[in-house]
């Protein structure tokens, strides 16, 4: 064994050098990448005098974002239950694929996707027809899909957003305390009629907000990572001695007045500012909407005009619930509340809350300032969300679950931590701020939360004009409650998606065309759109569009939102001084039902009771939402086509093979006799027999 070792020449005699010379270097790659100089030798030198690209190491060296493996793919589901095969092949996948990516550049960004050429775009006209025709088949199969299995998931949204639903609707429920209780049919009215063209004009701005006092909303420009909505949050408490949450046009805090006397007040400003109707946003929204059950409440009031005489002005007012909605719609209102809780950093909405109490003009660049830690807390109030609520760690809102503790041992308002979004009941929650505020019965319960001020309305005289009747002037009133980054205003707005695993749901009718109003009614503002897994409250895709494109996008809808509220105030002129009440079913179509106070003996058709029964959730699951061949990112990873069945093969679903002639083994009370004939049926097993079983068992098997 030595032998070999010493056979072996271990001293070579190269002469030794500890020098590296220039040579050297020139030789070595290494070097060759440090200085910057290694050119491919793989890239092909057809043209000499075109100097080689160099490469760029940076770049190469830079941790890959497109690492598909680690890549997060927003609301990737497990595949669908596919039944059979695409009538375009996994290549024509692949090339509509490219056109389908080009034109939505911001679904899945770090995902890349050659530009398509010439080629593709041919193949995309020339198999057109093909793929509309396998996008019909399957929204159809997608609606099978729903009545067999997704509309489960509807039913029973999850605990928290319950709560944040309740939260809202006992705000609402409050808020109607001041009005009369029972209605009755007075009038149906139609809400649009087809053969006016009517135009919205701006004729004054009577209030306007400065957007340097609405929050900052950060909006992702590609989602990356885990977003989920489902957080816990601020929800509004129902406050005694705030019945109404409105701030009136010539006050700065919010009215202590019921609801029937914060009408009164609004009437009169209207005539003052010569319009004989005023309304909020949201109570025009509810008119655009017509898929949806609404209730909106009308006062018809006396205002004293400028030559003293007493003018009738109709008041309409935000939605109110008289019943609970159905299980989509209380998804969809929670929704919109975290989706905005969730976008708009808690800092923000403390800057402006902190502006608005020290009566501060916020100055402009303002955005990015830290607010100061050891001031007063902005949120004494939080929901208390179930266990399997995901936080996600967005870095806007930093999650810091130790405050619970130093909340609990050292009550003190300047120990509460700025960012803390933490798990408190709602009975830890009122013990605190009972703490802090000494809240008495009649006392206020917003003060020093969030919701001490709403968000900052705009009131602003529009006319609604028509070519061949008289014009109404309306004086609206609109909450303005974020701006982005350039200083446009933001509307956030969630579209629930249930099947997502199939495709994105179309957006309705009914929320394009309040959108469009919403726009309208505002300058320079910009639509978010968020898609958000029903069951899970992820968020798919985060679309923005500007007003321009929005409604060059829905063209048509957006044009019949100025004949909708033509037509509605034309119905509202020449009612009584009282409160009436404007109702919307699904069935109503195109119509509504005004409710006036009842006063017969007849049973009223509306009752306002906090026990009345929710709404039917059935109604609203018998009409399956519509798929959209809409790009989501996990067509692009999957490269598979929007409402196309699979090109794979290996992806669909497996007949479920017919079960083999088993040769079962016989129950073993059958067994028993068999082998113990004697034996009486009602004999327990003997516990020393069990192995025989087990072995009968096996042979058989
Ligand atoms: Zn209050």
């Amino acid at each position: 064994m030595m032998e070999h070792v010493r056979l072996f020449d271990w001293n070579a005699h190269v002469t030794e050098r500890h020098f590296v010379e220039e040579t050297d270097l020139d030789n070595c790659n290494i070097e060759k990448i440090l200085r910057n100089k290694f050119y491919d030798p793989l890239i092909s030198s057809d043209s000499e005098d075109e100097a080689p690209n160099k490469l760029n190491w940076d770049e190469i060296f830079a941790p890959k974002t497109n690492n598909n493996d680690k890549m997060f793919i927003p609301c990737l589901r497990p595949l669908p239950p596919y039944p059979k095969l695409s009538a375009l092949t996994h290549h024509q996948h692949f090339q509509i694929l490219k056109v389908l990516s080009e034109e939505n550049p911001h679904i899945l960004p770090d995902f890349p996707m050659h530009k398509p050429q010439k080629q593709d775009h041919k193949v995309y006209e020339a198999v057109k027809e093909i793929y509309l025709k396998e996008q019909k088949e399957y929204i159809e199969w997608a609606k099978s899909l729903w009545f067999m299995e997704h509309c489960i998931r509807t039913l029973r949204p999850k605990p928290a957003i319950e709560t944040v639903y309740e939260a809202e609707f006992k705000v609402k429920m409050l808020r109607m305390s001041s009005l009369p209780k029972q209605y009755d049919i007075a009038a149906q009215i139609p809400l649009e009629s087809r053969r006016k063209t009517c135009e919205a004009v701006l004729k004054q701005e009577l209030i306007t907000v400065n957007l340097s006092d609405t929050p900052f909303a950060r909006i992702p420009d590609n989602i990356n990572k885990h977003f989920c909505i489902l957080r816990a949050s601020a929800v509004p408490e129902p406050c005694p001695k705030h019945p109404y949450q409105f701030v009136l046009p010539n006050e700065k805090s919010v009215s202590v007045l019921p609801t029937s006397e914060i009408h009164r007040e609004l009437a009169q400003y209207a005539l003052t500012n010569g319009a004989q109707y005023i309304a909020s946003e949201n109570a025009l929204k509810c008119l655009m909407q017509q898929n949806r059950p609404w209730t909106i409440p009308i006062s018809v009031c006396e205002a004293i005009g400028p030559d003293g005489d007493p003018v009738n002005v109709v008041v309409l007012d935000s939605e109110f619930a008289a019943t609970k909605e159905c299980a989509q719609m209380r998804t969809l209102k929670a929704y919109r509340h975290l989706l905005e809780q969730s976008l708009i950093p808690m800092k923000e909405k403390t800057r402006v809350w902190k502006n608005k109490k020290e009566g501060l003009a916020p100055t402009k660049g303002q955005t990015t300032v830290e607010v100061d830690e050891s001031s007063e807390d902005e949120d004494n109030m939080f929901i208390c969300t179930d266990d399997d609520t995901v936080m996600s760690e967005m870095e806007t809102e930093s999650v810091t679950p130790h405050c619970y503790k130093k909340i609990d041992s050292n009550m003190d308002k300047k120990n509460f931590d700025k960012d803390a979004v933490g798990y408190f009941t709602r009975a830890e929650s009122k013990k605190i701020s009972e703490s802090i505020n000494d809240i008495g019965f009649y006392n206020c319960t917003c003060k020093d939360s969030a919701y001490e001020n709403p968000p900052r309305r705009s009131f602003k005289k529009w006319q609604f004009r028509s070519k061949t009747e008289v014009n109404h002037d309306i004086i609206i009133h609109c909450p303005h409650k974020a701006r982005s980054k350039s200083g446009g205003e933001l509307l956030i707005e969630p579209i629930v998606d249930y099947q997502l695993d199939l495709g994105a749901s179309k957006q309705t009718t009914d929320s394009i065309r309040s959108l469009a109003l919403s726009l309208m009614l505002r300058k320079n503002a910009s639509v978010v759109i968020a898609r958000v897994d029903g069951r899970t409250a992820d968020i798919a895709s985060i679309t923005t569009m500007s007003a321009d494109k929005f409604t060059s996008t829905h063209a048509d809808i957006a044009r019949s939102v100025p004949n909708i509220v033509y037509t509605a105030l034309g119905q509202l002129q020449g009612l009584l001084p009282g409160h009436y009440v404007l109702q919307h079913e699904v069935e109503h179509g195109m119509n509504g039902l005004l409710l006036s106070v009842c006063r017969g003996a007849r049973a009223p058709q509306l009752v306002l009771a906090a026990g009345a029964p929710p709404q039917d959730d059935a109604k609203m699951l018998r009409q399956p939402p519509e798929i959209t061949p809409e790009l989501l990112p996990y067509h692009k990873f999957r490269k598979t086509i929007p409402c196309a069945f699979t090109p794979f093969e290996k992806q669909l679903v497996k007949e479920p093979k017919k079960p083999a002639p088993k040769k079962k083994a016989p129950p073993q009370a059958i067994k028993l006799q068999a082998e113990q004939p004697e034996s009486g049926t009602t004999r327990k097993v003997p516990s020393h027999s069990g192995d025989l079983f087990n072995e009968l068992n096996e042979c058989s098997a």
